[in-house]
C-alpha cells in the first residue's frame, strides 16, 4: 500500500495534515500537476503564478530532505489532471491520495471526480476555524458579518482551534538534498520582491506584531505608510497557514479575544473578514459563478463605457488617487486596502461599469488575488453583495484622498509626473497644472457630482425594474 500526496495551494511544512498524514503512512511520492488552461481562465496573474512556481521549488525541495520524491506533470485542465493522477497511481503502485482541500466550487467538483477515480481524502487547513463551524441559530452561514464575527469569536473562546499539526514536520539531513528546479510554462511576472514565506515568518512577520499590530488600527488607512501587514499574498496561495498567524498573534496578545472593540482586535477582525468570505463561498455556491448576491440585482443593466474602463484600467482617470492606486497595482502586483475601496468604487459607481470586469482585472494583476475575498470585496463595494455597502454610498475620490493621503505622498510615488504639483492642488491638480501650461496629465474622465447623481439615478431605476 503506497500514499500519494497532492500538493496544492499548501506550501508549508507546518499546520499541513495532507502532509502529516502522508507521512504517517510512509509515503514517498509528491505530485504537483499544472492546469494551465484553467489558470488562465481563473484570470490567476503572471505575478501570483511566478511567486505559487518559487514556492513550489523550496517547497519540493524540503520534501526531498523528508524522502519524498515531488514530480512534477504539467496538464492544461482541471480534467486533465484527474487522468494524469489516475495514471501517475497506476504507474505508481499507488493505493491512496492525500490533498489539502480547496473551496472554490470548480475545484470541489474537480475533487469529487477524482474521488470517483480514486481513493482521495482531504483535509481543510485553510481557514483558522473549520468550514460550517460558525452558523446562526437556523444553522445557516451569516450573511452580515458584524453578528458572524460575534459568533467566530465565542466558537473560538469556547473550543479553541485546532493546533494538532502547528509543529513543523521534522526533516532527516540523511536524505540526499536535491535543488529544485520547475518552471511553468506560464505568462509570468516577477515576484522577487516578496521574500519566501519562511523568510517572511523569520523577519517581517515577528516584526509586524511586535512593532505595528498595536497601531495597525491608527495607520492601515494610509497607503504611504507600511500600516498593513503585507501577508495576503501568502495566505492566498497557501505557503503560510492562518492558524499559525492566530497562534503567533496570541503569542503576543493571549487576551486579545477578550475585547473585540479594542483597537489591538482590528487586526484579528480582518483575518475573520477572510473566513467570512471564504464560508460564504461554500455556503452560497452561485458566488463562486460570479453571481450578485442580492437577488435584486439580477438582470442590471450595466452601462459598461469601455472608453471608461480602459481609462480607469491604464490609469488615465485624471483623478490621481485612482490612477496612483491603479499604477502600484500594475507596478507591484498588490494594492493597499483602502485604494482597493476607492478604485473599486469609483469603477462601479462613477462610472457604472460591472464589478465583474474590475474583479477580472483585479485578478489578472493582483499576487494575492482570490475569489473569495476579490469577489466579496467588489460585490461590498458595488453594493450588490452581502452586507454591502449601500449603492447610494458613494467614496468621493478626491475627499478619500484628502482623508487618506493628506500630504499627497503616495500619489508623488506612483505618478512622478505631479511631483511638482503643490499640496494644495495635488488631489485635483488640472486647474494649476493648465495654469502652468502643463499638460502631463488627464483631465477628469468624469465630472463627480454628475456621476454620482446619474449612478444614484441610475441604481433606483435598475432596481425598481426588478
Ligand atoms: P492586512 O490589513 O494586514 O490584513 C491581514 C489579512 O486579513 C490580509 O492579508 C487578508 O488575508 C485578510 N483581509 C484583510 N482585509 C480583508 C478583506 N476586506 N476581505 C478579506 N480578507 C481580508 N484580499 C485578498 O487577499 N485577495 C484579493 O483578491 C482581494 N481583493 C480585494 C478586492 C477589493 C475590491 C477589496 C475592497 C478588497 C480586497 N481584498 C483582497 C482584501 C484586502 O484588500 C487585502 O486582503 C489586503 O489589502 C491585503 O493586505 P495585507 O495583507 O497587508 O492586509
Amino acid at each position: 500500500m503506497s500514499t500519494l500526496y497532492w500538493i496544492r495551494r499548501d506550501f508549508r511544512l507546518d499546520d499541513n495534515p495532507a502532509l502529516f498524514y502522508a507521512l504517517q503512512q510512509n509515503c514517498q511520492h509528491a505530485v504537483f500537476i499544472t492546469a494551465y488552461e484553467t489558470w488562465q481562465t481563473h484570470n490567476h496573474s503572471g505575478i501570483q503564478i511566478d511567486f505559487i512556481e518559487r514556492h513550489l521549488n523550496w517547497f519540493s525541495d524540503q520534501l526531498t530532505k523528508l524522502g519524498i520524491k515531488v514530480s512534477f506533470i504539467e496538464c492544461d485542465t482541471f480534467e486533465q489532471q484527474i487522468s494524469q493522477l489516475s495514471e501517475f497511481c497506476q504507474e505508481n503502485d499507488i493505493t491512496s491520495v492525500v490533498a489539502n482541500s480547496e473551496p472554490e466550487l470548480r475545484e470541489k467538483i474537480r475533487d469529487n471526480k477524482a474521488a470517483q477515480r480514486l481513493e482521495l481524502t482531504l483535509y481543510d487547513a485553510d481557514t483558522i476555524l473549520p468550514y460550517g463551524a460558525v452558523l446562526n441559530k437556523q444553522n445557516e452561514m451569516f450573511k452580515v458579518f458584524t453578528p458572524y464575527k460575534k459568533a467566530w469569536v465565542k466558537t473560538l473562546q469556547q473550543h479553541g482551534f485546532n493546533q494538532n499539526y502547528l509543529a513543523a514536520i521534522k526533516q532527516s539531513e540523511e536524505n540526499p538534498h536535491q535543488a529544485s528546479n520547475i518552471t511553468f510554462n506560464y505568462a509570468k511576472q516577477d515576484s522577487s520582491k516578496w521574500p519566501l514565506a519562511h523568510e517572511f515568518m523569520q523577519h517581517v512577520l515577528p516584526r509586524f506584531l511586535n512593532d505595528k499590530v498595536i497601531d495597525y488600527a491608527r495607520d492601515r488607512d494610509f497607503p504611504a505608510i507600511k500600516g498593513t501587514s503585507g501577508i495576503s499574498p501568502y495566505l492566498t496561495i497557501g505557503a503560510i497557514s492562518p492558524k499559525r498567524v492566530l497562534y503567533d498573534l496570541l503569542s503576543y496578545y493571549p487576551h486579545i479575544l477578550e475585547d473585540a472593540k479594542a483597537p489591538i482586535f482590528t487586526w484579528l477582525n480582518e483575518l475573520i473578514w477572510r473566513e467570512f468570505y471564504r464560508n460564504l463561498l461554500l455556503s452560497f455556491p452561485n458566488l463562486n459563478k460570479l453571481h450578485d448576491f442580492q437577488g435584486k440585482f439580477k438582470g442590471f443593466d450595466w452601462p459598461n463605457d469601455h472608453a471608461k474602463f480602459t481609462a480607469w484600467c491604464e490609469a488615465k482617470t485624471g483623478f490621481p488617487i485612482v490612477d496612483a492606486a491603479m499604477r502600484q497595482l500594475k507596478q507591484t502586483g498588490w494594492m493597499h486596502n483602502r485604494l482597493r475601496m476607492i478604485v473599486a468604487s469609483f469603477l462601479t459607481k462613477h462610472l457604472l461599469v460591472d464589478w465583474r470586469l474590475g474583479e477580472a482585472f483585479f485578478m489578472q494583476h493582483l499576487i494575492d488575488g482570490d475569489l473569495a475575498a476579490n469577489s466579496g470585496g467588489w460585490q461590498w463595494a458595488a453594493g450588490t453583495g452581502c452586507d454591502a455597502q449601500p449603492y447610494f454610498r458613494i467614496f468621493n475620490p478626491i475627499t478619500q484622498s484628502e482623508k487618506f493621503d493628506p500630504d499627497g505622498s503616495f500619489i508623488r510615488k506612483y505618478l512622478p509626473e505631479l511631483e511638482n504639483v503643490p499640496l494644495k492642488y495635488i488631489h485635483q491638480p488640472q486647474t494649476y497644472l493648465n495654469s502652468v501650461g502643463n499638460h502631463s496629465y488627464w483631465p477628469q474622465l468624469v465630472d463627480l457630482k454628475e456621476a454620482r447623481l446619474q449612478a444614484l439615478d441610475y441604481y433606483q431605476k435598475e432596481l425598481n425594474n426588478d
